[in-house]
């Protein structure tokens, strides 16, 4: 017997069938739900320098870009990149891609080479929107580029002119901005179900893949949020911008959502404790958008009683789980924030699970109730929807969710099942009165401070090292950091079987090959065989049971 939960809304002609762009800034008054904002009121501030950019400024450059990327030759559906630290230019870039229809799809900052060059190949971006700082990176992933050779003219510099390198054979963005505002592009009707970014997610296995979020995705989950969970104020609100913008969360969350409120982003270009503390001091941030870790260190520190932060009143944390024990610390220890949970995944743009303030009391360890839009089921393991109050994995349908990933169909096959249904890989349970808990995680995937680090992708890292003859990668939880860390197991060639120094080489090796947040924390250990299904899958929750045993007595 099939059980659905709803939420409100479901009815699909409640979500707007535009473009994201006309959804965050309006041209006119009325094409919106919403109250059009005055536009000298400031979108975001950059945290370190102070400067401002007023939503009459960010719809100026967002304008100026959109023709200056049109007169180099992007044309609507064309894939673009943006690789850079959070800055007020990444936020211009992105709304200037998106006025054009341009298809973004933003790389992680911490990203080494392959890591580059797989989601540039994989995604087909015809152009680069790079952090000065990362050019040196940009030029070594050159030759394994195959889809786009990035020409000068499609290479642009993410800084102010005054900031450009000397010599660069690239242009800044404020040297491509067009003289005039480009009309942005109108995606009404069927139109915006076109793809808006690709951002990389591994899903439930496998390597990273494109995320197809349309424009209507992301319209769905700004309405949903506005409509349902309208907790932040124009008048009252000032927003913390710590997130990767690299990441959905980042982007729908932080560089998107508090524009549709007419409430100020302060952007920090990554985490640091006391630039943290600075900023919600100075710029009196009220509202902040975390992971679990940032939690741990607000919990811990020991600077927090030298900053004023009475302006925060509350932080939401998502993106991996928060243990039950800390929430109830941190609400001890600092009771006059309150903190929340939300919970999603990139594939539903990304919030699925979200807690209203007033909600939020004695209800540490949940995620919330099930946001607007959505449909709801938890399933056992032979795909049978499990008895009311049963731990399940949770399957979604609604109008946030993908509508697949890029050039993939196998994947997207065994992701969204017949009915429209797609498999979050995460067991939840949900309580009478609609308040949802993740339980657990049944797919591969492995968090590293909100990060997502694909066991398969470091497998394959692995099975490079010319002593490594077969290898399984899983997480294991650290309480004292709250984060998963992901951790390998290696089975060495035979002539190397008794190499002690393997582990440590195989760590190193691993450490210069891949993004910084993949590394091996949870250390590597040495096996005879890696447990395996007779069809030849890894047993992870074998694996994963034995690694957190031996994690735990360390
Ligand atoms: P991502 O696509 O990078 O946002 O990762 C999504 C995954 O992060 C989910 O499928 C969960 O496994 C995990 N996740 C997100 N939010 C939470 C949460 N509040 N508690 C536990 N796990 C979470």
């Amino acid at each position: 017997q099939v059980t659905i939960y709803e939420s409100d809304h479901t009815e699909e002609a409640f979500f707007p069938q535009q473009s994201v762009y006309d959804y965050l800034l309006p041209q006119a008054e009325g094409i919106s739900p919403r109250p059009t904002y005055d536009d000298a009121l400031p979108a975001f501030i950059d945290g370190p320098s102070g400067t401002v950019l007023t939503r009459g400024g960010l719809a100026d450059a967002a304008l100026r870009i959109a023709s200056g990327l049109t007169q180099l030759g992007m044309k609507p559906g064309d894939v673009v990149s943006i690789w850079g630290r959070n800055c007020l230019e990444w936020v211009q870039a992105m709304y200037g891609c998106m006025a054009a229809g341009l298809v973004i799809t933003p790389a992680n900052v911490a990203y080494a080479p392959f890591e580059l060059a797989h989601q540039m190949n994989n995604s087909g971006a015809q152009m680069m929107l790079v952090d000065p700082l990362l050019l040196p990176l940009f030029e070594a992933t050159r030759p394994l580029f195959t889809a786009s050779l990035f020409p000068a003219s499609r290479v642009i510099l993410l800084c102010d002119t005054a900031d450009k390198p000397e010599d660069s054979p690239y242009k800044s963005l404020g040297e491509i901005l067009g003289d005039r505002h480009a009309t942005p592009v109108k995606l009404d009707g069927a139109d915006a179900h076109t793809t808006a970014f690709l951002c990389y997610s591994s899903g439930t296995t496998g390597l990273p893949k494109g995320v197809m979020t349309s424009h209507f995705n992301l319209t769905s989950q700004l309405q949903a949020a506005n409509i349902s969970f309208p907790q932040i104020e124009w008048d009252k609100d000032v927003i913390l911008g710590v997130l990767p913008f690299s990441h959905v969360y980042g982007l729908a969350v932080v560089l998107m959502h508090p524009v549709t409120r007419g409430v100020p982003v302060v952007i920090l270009p990554k985490f640091d404790e006391i630039s943290m503390l600075t900023a919600i001091q100075s710029y009196k941030i009220t509202y902040g958008l975390i992971v679990p870790p940032i939690v741990i260190v607000l919990l811990h520190s020991k600077n927090l009683p030298h900053y004023d932060c009475s302006s925060l009143h509350t932080l939401v944390c998502a993106a991996a789980p928060l243990a039950r024990s800390l929430q109830a610390a941190f609400n001890a220890r600092l009771p006059h924030i309150v903190l929340m949970q939300g919970y999603g995944m990139t594939e539903c743009s990304p919030a699925t699970h979200s807690m209203r303030r007033e909600e939020s009391v004695g209800r540490a360890g949940t995620v919330g109730r099930l946001l607007p839009g959505y449909q709801a089921r938890l399933v056992d393991a032979k795909g049978h929807d499990v008895k009311p109050h049963h731990a399940g994995e949770l399957w979604l349908r609604g109008p946030c969710v993908m509508k697949g990933y890029h050039n993939n169909a196998e994947a997207t096959a065994s992701t969204i099942g017949p009915g429209g249904w797609l498999r979050t890989g995460d067991i939840l349970v949900r309580s009478q009165d609609g308040f949802w808990r993740v339980i657990d995680r049944v797919k591969e995937l492995i968090k590293y401070k909100g990060f997502q680090v694909a066991p398969a992708e470091l497998e394959g890292v692995l099975m490079e090292h010319p002593m490594v003859a077969d290898a399984g990668v899983v997480g294991v939880y650290d309480a004292s950091q709250a984060t998963e860390l992901p951790r390998a197991y290696i089975v060495p060639k035979e002539e190397y079987a008794d190499y002690v120094l393997l582990p440590q080489e195989v760590q190193d090796f691993v450490a210069a090959t891949v993004a910084g947040y993949k590394k091996l924390r949870g250390g590597v250990q040495t096996i005879d065989v890696v447990p395996k299904s007779p069809s030849g899958k890894i047993l992870r929750k074998l694996l994963r049971e034995r690694a957190q045993r031996e994690y735990d007595a360390i």
